[in-house]
């Protein structure tokens, strides 16, 4: 292992790197065992390399798509649900035969850090504070001052703080608990567990842990400005309370920008979050930078343009609207809010399922809204175009003024 200081600033070595990536979130440590394994030397700066501690969850075809291509073996790289519920407030259920999955933190992140030192990948304990261009190669200054020159950096330090958050407080408890969470299943949202029509809308979300534990998070889908976690954590509470729960854990505090910036231009190709490849409606992130690690480490073993694979992750009108339809959900209350989710539901599943992939080509993002508008009751129909054209008003006030 390298340690910085070990590399003073002005120091020509190590500098025959093809890449260096900054951080080792999932969209970092994919990354950087995918160029390693395609023979680029390749260096990962961190300030450690301990599993991701946050409860990681995608779909399973998500999964089984992405395992291959990082030489991860899909039976023990997630856990598997089905069926997976949404429940209306009205209490109303519908089972997706679409499956879900949690990564098995520990498995995913030793299985790729594995792959990376295997295929002679460096770990460089430390910070990335800076990147530069110099003479045609890329340069990463690290926080000591150390410096790593690469062919390419590419920049995987996580998002922005953004102004909407999806944010939720979640509490392991004892399991089975078959009244909120079905057996085997996912509870991907249940917006009558924790309806009040007082407060801002949230949904719970549950999942059964390997230990025979369940996480059950109340969750705020996206607002601006975000809900306070300490009303998250005390709604959750009360339901816990009248179902006899208690938390059995520590809890899990979940705040994930929705429409942070990706990190400013200059040296260096950004990764994951750091390049603003959030799903503004879900906060998911996970699958999208599994997907394109190997892609990223393909387009530089042959010679070409990162970024042109980083911008094809998100097409570009497919993020504008996207940004559209979190800017059409910030302003719901709770009782439009569920009319929305079950009419989302009701659509063919490659429809929805083309709404929740940042990568979708724009028409398919159209087609489902366009789709979940038609679905929607009258009422609820005439309160999304008043919001719509609320916030059409204010983009265009915006650029004007
Ligand atoms: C609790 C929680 C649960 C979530 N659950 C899901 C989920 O179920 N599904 C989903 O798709 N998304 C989920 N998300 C959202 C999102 O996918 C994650 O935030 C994900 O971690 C983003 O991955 P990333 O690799 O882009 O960035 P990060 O995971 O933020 O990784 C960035 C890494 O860079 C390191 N770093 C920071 N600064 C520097 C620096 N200067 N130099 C070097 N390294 C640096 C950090 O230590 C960190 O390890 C969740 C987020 C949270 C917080």
């Amino acid at each position: 292992m390298w340690s910085s200081p070990a590399v003073p600033a002005a120091s020509p070595a190590p500098d025959d790197l093809d890449v260096v990536v900054a951080g080792a979130g999932p969209a970092g440590l994919s990354a950087a065992a995918a160029c390693a394994a395609a023979g680029l030397r390749t260096a990962l700066v961190a300030p450690g390399t301990r599993p991701w501690p946050a409860t990681y969850s995608l779909w399973a075809d998500e999964l089984d798509a992405a395992a291959g291509p990082l030489g991860l073996d899909p039976a023990t790289a997630a856990t598997r649900y089905s069926p997976t519920v949404v429940r209306t407030a009205a209490g109303g259920e519908r089972r997706l035969s679409r499956g879900y999955a949690r990564l098995r933190n520990d498995v995913v992140h030793a299985a790729l850090l594995d792959r990376f030192r295997a295929s002679g990948g460096e770990v460089v304990t430390g910070r990335v504070a800076g990147m530069l261009a110099d003479g045609g190669r890329e340069v990463a200054v690290l926080a000591d001052g150390g410096r790593l020159t690469a062919r390419v950096v590419l920049d995987a330090r996580g998002g922005g703080p953004g102004s909407a958050q999806q944010r939720a407080w979640g509490e392991v408890v004892a399991g089975p608990v078959p009244d909120l969470v079905p057996p085997g299943g996912a509870l991907l949202m249940d917006w009558a567990a924790l309806a009040d029509p007082a407060l801002p809308p949230a949904f719970l979300y549950g999942l059964p842990l390997d230990d025979g534990t369940v996480l059950l998070e109340a969750t705020s889908l996206a607002a601006r400005p975000p809900l306070p976690l300490a009303g998250l954590r005390d709604r959750l509470a009360a339901l816990l309370a009248a179902h006899g729960l208690r938390p059995a854990g520590d809890a899990e505090r979940v705040a994930i920008p929705l429409d942070g910036a990706a990190r400013g231009a200059g040296a260096g190709t950004r990764l994951g979050a750091a390049a603003g490849l959030v799903h503004p409606a879900t906060g998911y992130s996970v699958a999208s930078s599994l997907r394109l690690g190997p892609r990223v480490a393909a387009a530089l073993a042959g010679g070409s343009d990162p970024h042109r694979v980083v911008r094809a992750a998100r097409p570009r009108a497919t993020a504008a609207l996207l940004g559209l339809g979190l800017e059409v959900l910030l302003p719901l209350d709770a009782a439009a809010t569920d009319a929305f989710f079950a009419a989302f539901f009701t659509l063919p599943e490659r429809t929805w399922a083309a709404y929740l992939d940042v990568g979708s080509p724009p028409a398919a993002i159209a087609a489902a809204m366009a789709r979940v508008f038609a679905a929607l009751p009258p009422a609820a129909r005439a309160r999304l175009l008043r919001d719509v054209a609320r916030t059409a008003g204010r983009r265009v006030r915006i650029r004007r003024g």
